[in-house]
């Protein structure tokens, strides 16, 4: 999501004559910040102390905040009183007013601050600067309902609003024109895409199906479906699918129903893998991989092996493991039984070492066969090797040329080594 609000801001600056550099002398400076855990945070605090720096040798310079961080008012009011020689600060839900914010600012010499509490509408066409040339992500939804317990994204998003179909479909069908052939549809429960915001109501199933439709488009992938709401028609639409990758991103978080209730995230242990028994008796060889969350306050020893036999029962091809970080605000962070953090640290490797372990058999599962393989990028460490990802996202290096990016090719899978394989072209 905010790799997505980045390229509309990237957009924006070129559009008003700003030129992209990667690197923090620039002349203006943004961070487009993320807080779903404490140390993003951190990072930028650091961060503005080295700009204060550069900013005594370049007093034109300009630096600007926004991001979900700056939707929390006791950050905008540390910075206001401790960081003054930042610029602009702005929120989630105004970025297209961008360059408005920038000229405010020169016009007016001091701190421009505009933080919006709601979106007020959802706002087509914003210039965008892609980081690739062959996919893109497409938002579909913005905000979230949920309120899972731990979690800050409903604060700093807002409510949850769809996007009309024929906007994401003619979003696509540009994008698709201007060479993208892989497409992944963004929202923070694009299972409960169509339910809010739209005059009339829509769901995911239908969505894809129009998605489906769109002539050149080669791959459709999706981020994130939520367990509670994946429903038996959105597994019908991938089974009949020629375009929908293999591949289904599905966050369990915890594996023990109890912490799953502390959590508010409407589904029990049972439900879960029930649910990906289902997706993997409609989707043979597909993929899934999945966001763990260790030490969540009152996670006991027994909660914890939950989450192992979860791990152990699904064969994830890969998990993104998270240490419980204390959201304030959040009802979690007023919870009791806040796990010690030696505790967490034990738990969180023996996670790693079950994900590993189950991760590397399933993975070798794919040996000797031969795929559909996205060319996504040469590869830094192998001369003469690039690097692509098959249906079900398992990433492949093999001998290929930097003018086979963006294309589909047949790979044989020779050598399984864990998170990837090394294979040939057939
Ligand atoms: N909407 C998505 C997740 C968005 S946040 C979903 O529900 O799946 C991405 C991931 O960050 C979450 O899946 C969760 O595992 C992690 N996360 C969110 N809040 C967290 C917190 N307070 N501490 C640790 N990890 C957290
Ligand atoms: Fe956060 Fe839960 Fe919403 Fe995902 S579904 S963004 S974890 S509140």
């Amino acid at each position: 999501m905010n790799a997505r609000d980045s390229e509309k801001i990237a957009g924006t600056l070129e559009r008003i004559g700003y030129q992209i550099v990667e690197k923090e002398d620039a002349d203006f400076v943004l961070y487009n910040t993320c807080t779903v855990r404490e140390n993003a945070n951190l990072k930028v605090y650091g961060n503005l102390g080295h700009l204060n720096k550069s900013k005594r040798k370049n007093p034109h310079m300009m630096i600007a905040l926004c991001g979900c961080m700056m939707q929390e008012d006791a950050v905008v009011e540390r910075i206001q009183k401790n960081y003054k020689y930042v610029d602009i600060i702005f929120g989630t839900h105004n970025i297209y007013k961008l360059a408005e914010l920038i000229q405010a600012r020169l016009d007016s010499k001091s701190m421009i601050v505009d933080i919006w509490k709601e979106a007020k509408e959802i706002v087509e066409d914003l210039p965008s600067e892609r980081k690739f040339k062959y996919k893109a992500g497409v938002n579909i939804m913005y905000g979230c309902n949920n309120f899972c317990t731990y979690c800050i994204v409903p604060y700093v998003r807002g409510r949850e609003r769809s996007r009309e179909i024929k906007d994401i479909v003619r979003e696509i069908e540009g994008l698709v024109a201007d060479g993208v052939v892989e497409i992944m549809l963004l929202g923070q429960n694009v299972n409960s895409y169509g339910r809010h915001g739209l005059e009339e109501k829509t769901t995911f199933a239908e969505l894809l199906k129009e998605v489906e439709k769109i002539e050149g488009l080669k791959r459709i992938r999706f981020m994130t479906p939520h367990p509670k709401d994946f429903s038996d028609d959105v597994i019908e639409v991938m089974k009949n699918s020629t375009k929908i990758c293999k591949h289904v991103h599905l966050p369990v978080q915890s594996g023990s129903s109890e912490i799953l209730r502390k959590m508010n995230r409407h589904y029990t242990k049972e439900a879960y893998l029930d649910l990906v028994s289902r997706v993997k008796a409609a989707i043979p060889d597909v993929g899934l991989t999945t966001d763990i969350i260790v030490g969540f306050p009152g996670e006991t020893e027994e909660n914890f092996e939950d989450t192992l036999d979860v791990v152990r029962k699904v064969g994830y091809e890969a998990s993104f493991n998270f240490i419980y970080s204390k959201r304030s605000g959040t009802p979690a962070a007023t919870m009791e039984n806040q796990v010690p953090e030696d505790v967490i640290h034990e738990r969180f490797n023996r996670l790693l070492e079950t994900v590993h372990e189950t991760s590397t058999v399933e993975n070798a599962k794919h040996q000797g066969t031969i795929q559909d393989v996205l060319v996504e990028s040469v590869n830094t460490h192998e001369e003469g090797f690039v690097s692509g990802r098959l249906s079900n996202n398992l990433l492949v290096h093999f001998k290929g040329t930097e003018d086979m990016i963006g294309t589909i090719v047949n790979v044989r899978l020779d050598e399984a080594k864990g998170f990837y394989y090394i294979g040939e072209i057939v």
